[in-house]
């Protein structure tokens, strides 16, 4: 079927998150109408609006939830949900979700070599031969299967940051994010010291690389190119260096890991006699360009030097609890009005990409450390998986205003862990009640990618099943490959 220039969606309740309106309005009976890419109107419907819509867009308009061109009004179905704008994913890896469960109870540096490090490893050694089993290359099934999952929990915009031996399979992840509908800032990973001596660069190499991708793939199918070297601990000084370089003179953002878990952090003081957050200052990698993800250790002067260069941190309470890292000081750093945005991480940490059980353990942990019910209510944990780390992103999206991009999703209100859902309490739902799986539509930069829980842009069997498979496979290798200790402190 045709695209049609003119989309209409209209729902029980709406949550436009646009700072204009008030960022907390709760609209009843709200619609959006989309032309094109782009939000054209968003509010509280009236019988008025719809005569208008239909006379003004005619045959070019698209009910969501209805078949074909209303004739009047009283066509267009107010859909059981609650819509609002397409979660922003601040921090995640899109290989990952075959190691869901694999190397489980294991610290990070142990889970890395374990998991993530056995499976690139695995993909590389038998490049050859999953090909030909699947037809594609199997860093096509794993970026497909995180597209997949993105566009299930309702997330339509992500920064990928694209380690190990991802950093040479850029291609095929920007063809599964084209494919998809979604948008993505991939942040292309490197290393050159404390890592797996198979994937370190030399820095001229790790420059060139980013010239080489920049110039085939920035500005492709909705995709931005940025510097991601992956740990401080991994990357020497000078790496960090031109790499930040690099994305001044490009106007890019700037992303690394940092300071994710006790022993690690710990570790790299004593090898480098200093914190993760002042080695990064002193190499001139902090300000608001850059983005940290974690930065769970924190010394005092840490966080002074995070407020006074404007650094934007992402939170992932899913990855920090499951690897059992401790959790960063969120209250202190909004305080000091360092942005936050909350995220999930790779599906191997995090388990799943559910942004609303990352955004309600993110509060839930602050309420129970600090003893106060009061910190980080719903409201606040919402904005943070949609306004905040769009703003951070700096991408047109995670709010429903005219000229923003077309981003939203429809959660299903007629589920009954959702039951009773009102204009007063669908926020405090949304995060407490939720479990992710309620997203019955989605709409990516105008396009409807999921349609009553039917996706439109992958095909779901599909990539199910092959990414099944796949994980059996690594499965099998994981039984008799060598054990890898090379990352970071279990470097030997
Ligand atoms: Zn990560």
């Amino acid at each position: 079927m045709k695209d049609k220039k003119f989309k209409l969606i209209r729902s029980r309740l709406l949550l436009p998150l646009d700072e204009k309106i008030g960022l907390e309005t709760r609209i009843e009976d709200g619609y959006v109408l989309i032309e094109g890419s782009l939000v054209r109107e968003a509010g509280r419907y009236t019988d008025e609006i719809g005569k208008r819509i239909i006379r003004d867009c005619g045959s070019e308009l698209e009910v969501i939830g209805a078949s074909g061109v209303p004739a009047s009004e009283k066509e267009i179905p107010c859909l059981d949900g609650v819509v609002l704008p397409g979660f922003v994913k601040a921090h995640g890896h899109d290989h990952e979700s075959p190691i869901i469960g694999v190397a489980k109870d294991e610290p990070l540096t142990e889970w890395l070599d374990h998991a993530v490090n056995v499976f690139t490893g695995f993909l590389n050694e038998n490049r050859e031969d999953l090909e030909k089993r699947f037809g594609v290359s199997a860093n096509t099934l794993t970026y497909s299967k995180a597209k997949l999952d993105d566009i299930y929990y309702g997330i339509t915009t992500a920064l990928t940051h694209h380690c190990n031996f991802n950093k040479y399979h850029l291609a095929e992840l920007v063809e599964a994010n084209a494919r998809a509908g979604t948008k993505i800032i991939i942040a292309i990973g490197g290393q050159d010291r404390n890592y797996d001596p198979r994937i370190l660069d030399t820095v001229e190499a790790a420059v060139k690389r980013m010239d080489d991708c920049a110039a085939e793939f920035s500005g492709r199918d909705r995709t931005w190119i940025i510097p991601g070297p992956d740990q401080v601990f991994s990357n020497s000084a000078q790496m960090i260096q031109a790499l930040k370089e690099w994305a001044d003179a490009n106007g890019t953002l700037f992303h690394m890991h940092s300071s994710e878990e006790p022993n690690t952090t710990a570790w790299f003081y004593s090898e480098y006699l200093t914190s993760p957050v002042e080695y990064l200052h002193r190499v001139r990698a902090l300000d608001e360009n850059t983005i940290l993800a974690h930065q769970v250790n924190n010394t005092p002067v840490d966080l002074a030097v995070l407020q006074a260069t404007g650094t934007n941190i992402v939170h992932n309470p899913l990855a920090n609890t499951i690897l059992g890292s401790g959790m960063p000081p969120v209250i202190e750093m909004l305080e000091k009005g360092i942005p936050v945005a909350v995220s999930t991480d790779g599906s191997g940490s995090a388990d799943s990409q559910n942004m609303l059980a990352a955004a309600r353990l993110a509060s839930q942990y602050q309420k129970a450390f600090h003893q106060n019910a009061r910190l980080l209510p719903a409201q606040q944990v919402l904005e943070m998986v949609t306004t905040v780390p769009a703003k951070m992103l700096r991408l047109n999206t995670g709010s429903l205003a005219p000229g923003r991009d077309a981003d939203l999703i429809l959660v299903d209100l007629a589920r009954p862990n959702l039951t009773p859902t009102r204009g007063d309490n669908v926020v405090e739902n949304l995060i407490w009640a939720s479990d992710g799986s309620e997203v019955r539509w989605v709409v990516g930069n105008g396009k409807v990618l999921k349609d009553d829980y039917r996706f439109l842009s992958l095909d779901e069997e599909k990539i199910k099943g092959d990414i099944q498979r796949l994980s059996e496979l690594l499965i099998e290798y994981r039984r008799t490959s060598k054990e890898i200790k090379a990352t970071g402190a279990r470097k030997e």
